[in-house]
């Protein structure tokens, strides 16, 4: 799932806003420094520096564990991820690289984060919440509706997914935008959701419904975006038995997990 990118692309950066945020620090401290203490200046010194704690503290954490593939402090490593993508998204724009490139390999980041918080749900506690670009733009069943309303022609990957559905039991979803999904999570109340969306949609999405436990699956996008888009359901598949706790991390190597996905 989000098989391509590399985790390295977001660690990297991250690990650039934490060192512009401690120039910043730096610097603040130098101005206090030169002249009669202000207590603005003090109090953003305070913040700055709490923030830089709390930061690096989470993505050193988790740039250790996947270089050593160890177990991590989720909750500020899955905060500190959350809080410093944006900051990592801007940077990258600034050094003139693709925004998709960053939401891939966070995507990455934050599956294997997932991941590794072992779940063990039911299958009614999973939705999988498809896109309503993977169907046929000449099918004229209104599966955003009910999914069920699908007569599984097999055009489109919407027939797979069904096909799992039959398998696994799990609740499963069209829907037509970010907005519709996120009304859909909010009546469906899953405690585990598999998104398939393309990465910007992913990252906004993830961000969104936080703290749910969502595993991204970029869709792939062969006639443009947003029409008639594919999904690997290998990867949807590999998602729920991820979320049933049934298996664990079939993509993942064993060794160093920052060189996952870097032949790609
Ligand atoms: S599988 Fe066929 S009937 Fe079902 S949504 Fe796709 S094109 Fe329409």
């Amino acid at each position: 799932m989000v098989s391509r990118g590399r985790k390295r692309v977001f660690l990297g950066f991250s690990i650039i806003a934490l060192l512009v945020l401690f120039m910043g620090s730096l610097a603040i401290l130098y101005v206090i420094s030169k002249g009669r203490p202000q207590l603005l200046a003090w109090g953003l010194l305070i913040v700055l520096g709490a923030v830089f704690v709390f930061l690096s503290t989470g993505i050193l954490s988790l740039t250790g564990a996947l270089i050593w593939n160890k177990g991590i402090p989720w909750g500020i490593t899955a905060r500190a991820v959350a809080a410093i993508f944006p900051v990592s998204l801007k940077l990258a724009k600034m050094f003139g690289i693709e925004e998709d490139v960053v939401r891939r390999s966070f995507l990455q980041v934050h599956n294997e984060l997932t991941k590794r918080e072992k779940s063990r749900l039911t299958s009614q506690e999973i939705l999988v919440l498809a896109p309503i670009c993977l169907q046929k733009a000449d099918c004229r069943y209104k599966i955003s509706v009910e999914v069920s309303n699908c007569r599984r022609c097999g055009r489109c990957p919407v027939n797979g997914l069904l096909a799992l559905q039959d398998e696994y039991g799990f609740h499963l979803a069209v829907s037509t935008g970010g907005t519709r999904a996120r009304q859909l999570v909010k009546e469906l109340k899953p405690k585990g959701v598999v998104a398939i969306a393309c990465e910007r949609d992913l990252a906004s999405g993830i961000q969104d419904t936080r703290p749910l436990k969502v595993l991204g699956v970029t869709n792939e996008r062969p006639r443009g975006p947003c029409f008639e888009t594919e999904v690997n359901l290998a990867e949807v598949e590999e998602a729920v038995r991820n979320l049933l706790g049934e298996q664990e991390s079939i993509c993942l190597p064993k060794g160093n997990m920052l060189e996952e996905g870097a032949s790609s």
